[in-house]
């Protein structure tokens, strides 16, 4: 339809032709080639991707962090910034530190932000309290196990309030029941507090079941090889209930064979 693209809401993040390349003392690295991606307000989306493909080369582009690139990296529309306030970076390891309590570690993004009041420190605390951690405030992190250490840390990346959640591998520390576990309460919580959210991960039954969409990359240097809408048959979308749906094995095997580095 004429005139349609003019009624397309622009996308929250928007990832135009992105090349990025690394100098190492080998030579120079080209990470992304020519990598375009949108990501609209509310979505999931899911990122798999052959190991050194320059999947955390994206989040870290998209959080602002790296900066030296070509092509266009836009939320809301505007170029991103380095130490921009829209994206919480959720790293592989929960990189909480051992010597500051659970309310301390959750406060630190908030200091670093230069942004510590009453008013985002009691928004701080009724995230503790509705993920069931306020008990474990005065603990340490080595007291609690290792699926509240990682509710912590996401806690800690909703303190600041980020419009755009990055999850490095979030879960791979885990063991697998764990994993299971805190990545359905993970997926209920950013839903709930209505965050857009981009997952990176190793695991296709994990991206499948959080996720909208599953972005699949080449090998490096990484491009867009292919992206699954997931609609999912089941009664709760669940992280959980969405493995069983008749269509969750029909993605996994699609998703598998585009990922085999044999073919
Ligand atoms: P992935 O997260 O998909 O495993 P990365 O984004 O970490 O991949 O890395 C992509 C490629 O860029 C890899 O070959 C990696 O070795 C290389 N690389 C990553 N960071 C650097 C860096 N700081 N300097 C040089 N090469 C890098
Ligand atoms: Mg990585």
């Amino acid at each position: 339809m004429k005139g349609a693209n003019s009624l397309k809401p622009v996308p929250l993040v928007e990832v135009k032709n992105l090349t990025v390349k690394y100098q190492s003392p080998e030579g120079e690295i080209t990470a992304l080639k020519n990598l375009s991606l949108e990501v609209g307000k509310g979505e999931f989306i899911g990122i798999v991707g052959p190991s050194g493909c320059g999947k955390s080369t994206l989040l870290n582009v998209i959080a602002g962090l790296i900066t030296t690139y070509t092509g266009e990296v836009l939320i809301c529309g505007k170029a991103v910034r380095r130490g921009t306030r829209m994206v919480g970076y959720m790293p592989q390891s929960d990189q909480l530190f051992e010597w500051r309590t659970i309310w301390k570690n959750v406060l630190l993004g908030l200091e670093v932000q230069n942004n510590l009041n009453e008013r985002t420190k009691s928004f701080a605390w009724k995230l503790l309290e509705n993920y069931g951690l306020a008990d474990f405030a005065h603990a340490y992190p080595r007291q609690l196990s290792g699926g509240m250490r990682q509710r912590a840390a996401l806690i800690r990346t909703l303190a600041v309030d980020p419009e755009i959640l990055l999850l490095d591998e979030a879960f791979s520390a885990l063991d697998y029941q764990t994993r299971l576990i805190v990545a359905d309460e993970v997926k209920q919580i950013i839903a709930r507090e209505n965050k857009t959210a981009i997952l990176v991960t190793h695991d296709i039954a994990e991206a499948i079941s959080m996720s909208d969409k599953v972005v699949v990359l080449t090998k490096r240097p990484g491009s867009i090889k292919s992206i699954h809408n997931i609609e999912l048959t089941c009664s709760e979308k669940t992280p959980l209930k969405s493995r069983e749906a008749p269509e969750f094995r029909l993605y996994f095997n699609s998703i598998w064979k585009e990922l085999d580095v044999h073919v």
